[in-house]
């Protein structure tokens, strides 16, 4: 018995008034099971000191939307979160594994996200049930009070002001596992899961390099270089360039396989360490070398050659290892899964590579959350996957296949992750963050408060369709930014913000065509990135969804649920009372 809600809520925005956090707690207009398992306490407890007698509510939201049931309580629940992964898109892809668990379980179409509609303010509502201002996660940079000015915050790397579902789950006794989920990322014990991966950028930075006639070699071998003598047949003395980087040295050897009295190589192999391998057939080969402190290694890709090798592209890519905790699982994983193989490269790389890296990277992730759901000991595991925000980001409105490939990894993942479940006990939630709309322009907005003199007083933060403006002197001209920004305008006459607060510091929300950045340049240029996000979640383009199914998980569909709502959710499924 499903209600209906037909009138879209918008969900809690800036000021959210009432219906911030309480949401998760509030009572809803329809008996919840999960209510009987004494577990309302614990969530009415969660939003107890969000509730203060003066904060009196700004406008009248309309009521919110209801809640998922719970029929029981799982032994262990895993959420999964696909960054980027917007409503819109599966509706129109209908990823196939993605929407089965819908159809078996919980199927909320439309999750309304926070404003903004930014990564760390989005996980730290689905870690929480709570809002930006609650959360203390303003957007993905800002300027955090009493901080001293000029001074940038991150929202991924500030301390999340409320409760977390890992801070629940520990003081219930229970054990949570993380796979690389935005903010647990080891900086502080709350951050810390028992055991996981953290994300991490890479050692040594992605580079092309060009190799030409004089870095090949042929009889003349150095000490220490490769084999001595070639182990493949060739018509034409093998070639080999040496490689080096930090942590990271290799030859690549060219052959010429073809006897027609031509000097035209044809096949590469990478040898290293006395040992070789070929490189496969889209170009790629992986090195990788066993420091004292893990597993470094890094894909690199033949991206071109001519048969003389007087014009060879290679794209070598990032170095990076695995962080996470303790020593021992990140072992297992080097060992088992292998080392971090890093996202895919949005700025040195083709339409074809960038695919391949995505795929790689969620393949990797997969893996890993798979090989430690079946030996690691959890009752709660966070998982994430970066694929589809970053497909979105570079390639949206521009080439959506490559965005269709990304969410078809994803539900590949969730089908791997789902097998290694048991539905019987095991609850799996599935979610987005936020969708990711098209962009044209960027907005220079530091350029821009320095060309009308509010620079250096003020200072500008921003990411994605968000702004932040901070005061540092004299005089309060608060107003007039405020006036400036809602006026501001493109040479077409386009207004860049479509809301514009005073929230201690100034808030702005861009329209979604308008990504605001820091960076120095003209008032306003083509966007870099094509993709963008953070704007006002009142645009249903950055609606997400959540699918969920197994133990206490119930049979229904709902139109809308608000990101708030999760946190509750996965809480009651644990089990969790005070
Ligand atoms: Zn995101």
């Amino acid at each position: 018995m499903i209600q209906r809600h037909p009138e879209r809520s918008e969900g809690p925005g800036w000021r959210g008034g009432a219906p911030r956090v309480p949401q998760t707690i509030a009572p809803t207009t329809r008996p919840a099971p999960s209510r009987t398992l004494g577990i309302t306490a614990a969530l009415v407890l969660l939003c107890a000191c969000a509730t203060a007698p003066n904060s009196a509510p700004i406008d009248h939201p309309p009521p919110p939307p209801p809640e998922p049931l719970t029929t029981a309580i799982a032994s262990r629940v895993v959420l999964m979160s696909f960054d980027g992964l917007g409503a819109d898109d599966v509706e129109r892809l209908k990823p196939k594994t993605i929407l089965g668990i819908g159809a078996k379980g919980t199927y909320a179409q439309r999750v309304t996200p926070v404003t903004p509609t930014v990564t760390s303010s989005t996980h730290a509502a689905i870690l929480t049930g709570r809002n930006p201002r609650d959360t203390g996660i303003l957007a993905n940079n800002f300027h955090q009070p009493g901080t001293a000015p000029g001074v940038n915050t991150r929202g991924m790397e500030a301390e999340i002001k409320k409760p977390t579902v890992i801070d629940y789950a520990r003081r219930a006794g229970k054990r949570v596992g993380s796979v690389v989920f935005p903010t647990v990322d080891g900086s502080t014990p709350r951050r810390t899961p028992d055991w996981g991966l953290v994300w991490t950028t890479s050692v040594v930075p992605a580079r092309v390099v060009h190799l030409g006639t004089t870095d090949f070699h042929a009889a003349w071998l150095p000490p220490g270089w490769g084999m001595p003598t070639a182990t493949h047949r060739s018509f034409s003395p093998p070639l080999r360039a040496r490689i080096e980087r930090e942590r990271e040295q290799f030859d690549l050897v060219g052959y010429d396989t073809t006897n027609d009295r031509v000097r035209n190589y044809d096949s590469f192999f990478v040898e290293r360490e006395g040992s070789e391998q070929p490189v496969d057939s889209h170009g790629w080969f992986a090195v990788s070398t066993r420091f004292g402190d893990g597993l470094y290694g890094a894909w690199s890709k033949l991206v071109n050659f001519d048969p003389a090798l007087t014009d060879v592209t290679l794209y070598l890519g990032a170095i990076h290892r695995n962080r996470g905790v303790p020593d021992d699982y990140v072992r297992m994983i080097d060992d088992e899964v292998g080392f971090w193989p890093g996202a895919a490269d949005e700025h040195n790389v083709d339409r074809e590579t960038f695919i391949e890296q995505s795929d790689r990277l969620s393949q990797f992730l997969s893996k890993a959350t798979a090989l430690s759901i079946r030996r690691m000991p959890f009752d709660l595991l966070l998982a994430y996957q970066p694929i589809v925000d970053t497909a979105e980001h570079r390639w949206r409105g521009v080439d959506e296949p490559v965005i269709a490939a990304a969410i078809a990894d994803a539900d590949r993942s969730v089908n791997a992750i789902n097998a290694e479940l048991d539905a019987t006990r095991d609850a799996l939630v599935v979610t987005g963050d936020h969708g990711v709309a098209a962009i044209d322009t960027d907005v220079h907005i530091s350029r821009i408060l320095a060309m009308r003199g509010f620079a250096p007083r003020w200072t500008a933060y921003a990411g994605g369709n968000v702004a932040l403006f901070n005061r540092a002197g004299e005089p309060d001209d608060t107003k007039t930014l405020v006036t400036f920004l809602q006026n501001l305008a493109t040479a077409d006459g386009t207004k860049v913000f479509e809301k514009v607060e005073v929230e201690g510091d100034v808030i702005a929300l861009a329209f979604p065509r308008f990504a605001i950045t820091t960076k120095d340049g003209e008032p306003f240029t083509p966007s870099e990135s094509h993709g963008q996000h953070g704007g006002s979640a009142t645009h249903h383009e950055f609606d997400t969804l959540l699918v969920a199914s197994g133990a206490g998980v119930a049979r229904e569909d709902l139109p809308q649920l608000w990101q708030t709502n999760i946190a509750g959710y996965v809480l009651r499924l644990l089990g969790i009372g005070p």
